[in-house]
């Protein structure tokens, strides 16, 4: 197969199940590349400068990384448990650090997430909590989205009593460009179930507020 051909034309014959996926992979990292040295070039970039030679597909396998929840079969598979103590009281995991890129400018927003839930048939190992942020974080994103998202998978899969999810984020595309803000926090929440009732919810900021 050309490197020459359309991306359309590639990206369907990269369909066919005679190919590997590893393959693919490679295919679409150097026609990820390409473009990327299109770009430099059009900037007017000397890509033969040392330091620039091989960042068209430093930047390709950047993307691979950075945007890996995109990736089909890389869906987190958590595992639950029969809740066997009855544990009915919120179970929070906070200060969740998190990377991820903004869809608008693909430049980083970063931060925190405070993740709970309040089991009723089943509970979650609390590392999953993490997994299951960075799974949605590894794309280009939305930080409304990406809290929404993070609700939406624990009430899909653990069907608790309700649950809540609050990201504090720093955006580099307002601190870098446009208003140039620095330092200034975008917040975020998302709620399911009991997470409506205000009791419910001050209790999950009074876990938040304890040092
Ligand atoms: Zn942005």
């Amino acid at each position: 197969m050309s490197r020459d051909q359309t991306p359309a034309i590639v990206d369907k014959e990269a369909a066919e199940p005679a190919a590997e996926n590893g393959d693919n992979n490679q295919e679409q990292l150097e026609r990820i590349a390409s473009h990327v040295r299109a770009i430099l070039v059009e900037l007017g970039l000397d890509l033969t400068d040392h330091n620039l030679q091989e960042t068209d597909m430093r930047v390709a396998k950047m993307y691979d990384e950075m945007f890996h929840g995109l990736k089909e079969g890389t869906e987190p598979q958590v595992t639950t448990f029969p809740n066997e103590e009855g544990y009915s009281h919120m179970v929070m995991e906070r200060d969740i650090p998190f990377y991820s890129m903004c869809c608008h400018h693909l430049v980083p927003f970063y931060g925190r997430a405070h993740i709970a839930y309040i089991p009723a048939d089943r509970i979650i190992g609390l590392s999953k909590f993490a997994r299951i942020l960075e799974f949605y974080a590894k794309r280009p994103q939305l930080q409304e989205r990406l809290t929404e998202q993070v609700v939406g998978y624990l009430e899909e899969n653990l069907h608790p009593l309700g649950a809540m999810v609050v990201i504090e984020a720093r955006h580099l595309c307002v601190e870098m460009r446009g208003v140039k803000k620095p330092g200034a926090l975008t917040v975020t929440s998302a709620i399911r179930g009991v997470f409506h009732q205000r009791p419910v919810r001050e209790e999950f900021l009074d876990l938040l507020r304890r040092s």
